[in-house]
């Protein structure tokens, strides 16, 4: 790689770096961006470092938002940080303060990794000003050449001071593609443990970053050789040696990882289904008995819903994994009638449909079958046929809705209305012709007396 003696920089950090030195201020870019952008990536966003203080910058840029107690000044997207010196406390998270200085080289010997400890800048304006250049006491810049991942000064000192550093390495070697250097990963695996320390929400922090990369499996590969998997995912970790009748000489885990990455191959920018693919299997090592796994989408559903929530993953995202999850085993046959059809979109729900027969797809791959193994090119066309027509399949498509029970057949509200429709929709998923007013009030005036109490209720 040939170093570039001005990097290309957007004109947004430029101008925080320019004006920080026309205001007698040292400002360098640093971090992600100057990294990715010497790698040639395109960087998701801007780091500055720069020797002015907190208050000096908000007077500066009056655009700019105090973000934290680090003394982050955010600055049209560009994260602008006083060089500071972390201090250390006994509880493996990052420093609840820290001490400003004016010492460039101390602000980069406090951050991670070599690769993130390259400055590109100068010192604020003077006469004797030098133009801007790269700063890189750890041997940054070789390392990236290198494609190595090496802690700054002593490995297991610097995961000790904050453990997330150990999810961080990972995340970062499998986003770059890099190789973690040799002391670097055994001080990893040593300092396993210490990820006990860390907030669920830091941990789905990376693990959100982690699950975009690509290949995604590398990230938890890395973190399973280090047994940092442990720690972060038992129940992925549990796993491991549970034998598999798929793939000859894969376990479990190599399953999971296999169908995630293939669920990254057939969809890249769904996460939801990534997601899904990782932890359709979660629920095998609770339920497996006699080499069967009887139950494991309904368990699993539950252990993966409750483990992207424990993970701060949002709502929404959770409830469709779990329901992906819980739909996983569907089995389709040449012989399913059209009705059958619509009661399989009913269950699984018509926005589900879709990655619900992308699962199955990587599933199939990740088990060394053929993407439509089981006849799914069929039942996705035969799906688009019957779903084109329109068939009502949710309570919101009945002709008829709970007002109209309890008027017209002059009954309190209460549970048997819920029952009511639910039994009508039945009727109306098999038959659509039957989604009639008339005749789904005759219907549940017949059926009435199923689902009331006994009488002196009514
Ligand atoms: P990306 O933005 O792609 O996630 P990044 O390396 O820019 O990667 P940020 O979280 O934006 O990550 O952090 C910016 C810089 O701050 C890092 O490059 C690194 O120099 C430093 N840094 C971040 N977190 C830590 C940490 N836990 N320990 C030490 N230094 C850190
Ligand atoms: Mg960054």
């Amino acid at each position: 790689m040939a170093l570039a003696a001005t990097p290309r920089v957007p004109d947004e950090p430029l101008r925080v770096l320019r004006a920080l030195w026309q205001s007698g201020h040292a400002a360098y870019l640093v971090g992600g961006g100057i990294r990715d952008e010497l790698l040639g990536r395109i960087p998701t966003d801007w780091d500055v470092a720069t020797d002015a203080r907190p208050e000096r910058l908000l007077q500066l840029f009056p655009e700019g938002r105090y973000e934290n107690r680090f003394g982050t000044v955010t600055i049209n997207k560009v994260e602008t940080t006083t060089f500071r010196r972390d201090h250390v406390y006994g509880d493996h998270r990052r420093p609840d303060s820290v001490t400003f200085t004016d010492d460039f080289g101390e602000d980069l010997r406090r951050r991670d990794f070599t690769v993130n400890a390259i400055g590109w800048g100068r010192p604020g304006d003077a006469d004797s000003a030098p133009q801007p250049d790269w700063v890189d006491p750890t041997g940054g810049i070789a390392d990236l050449r290198a494609g190595t991942l090496r802690a700054v000064g002593e490995p297991a000192k610097r995961f000790d001071e904050d453990s997330l550093r150990l999810l961080r390495a990972a995340r970062l070697a499998a986003q770059l593609g890099f190789e973690i250097e040799p002391a670097t990963k055994t001080a990893m695996v040593e300092s396993a443990h210490l990820v006990g320390w860390l907030s669920s929400e830091r941990v789905g922090g990376e693990m959100r970053r982690m699950i975009a990369t690509d290949p995604p499996s590398t990230a938890f590969r890395i973190l399973a050789d280090t047994n940092l998997l442990a720690g972060v995912l038992p129940e992925l970790w549990a796993q491991r040696g549970v034998a598999q009748d798929k793939i000859e000489g894969h376990d479990l885990l190599d399953h999971s990882l296999a169908t995630l990455d293939a669920a990254a191959v057939l969809e890249s920018f769904d996460l939801t289904l990534r997601l899904a693919a990782l932890l359709h299997d979660i629920g095998k090592p609770a339920t497996q008995a006699d080499g069967r796994f009887i139950g494991h989408d309904e368990v699993g559903a539950r252990q993966g819903a409750e483990l992207l929530a424990r993970l701060a993953f949002p709502a929404h995202q959770v409830e469709r994994v779990r329901r992906l999850i819980h739909h996983h085993m569907f089995s389709y046959q040449a012989n399913w009638t059209d009705a059958a059809l619509r009661r399989f979109v009913r269950r699984v729900g018509r926005d589900l449909v879709d990655e619900l027969l992308r699962l199955r797809q990587a599933d199939n791959l990740g088990s060394g079958w053929p993407a439509d193994a089981g006849a799914l090119d069929e039942l996705r066309r035969r799906l688009a046929a019957e779903l084109a027509a329109g068939p009502p399949l949710t309570l919101a498509e009945l002709a008829v809705n709970g007002d109209d029970l309890q008027a017209e057949l002059a009954i309190k509200p209460g549970p048997w209305i819920g029952g009511l429709l639910d039994r009508l929709l039945d009727s109306v998923v098999t038959d659509p012709s039957r989604n009639s007013r008339t005749l789904l009030l005759a219907d549940a005036r017949s059926w009435l007396a199923d689902f009331l109490p006994a009488p002196p209720d009514r």
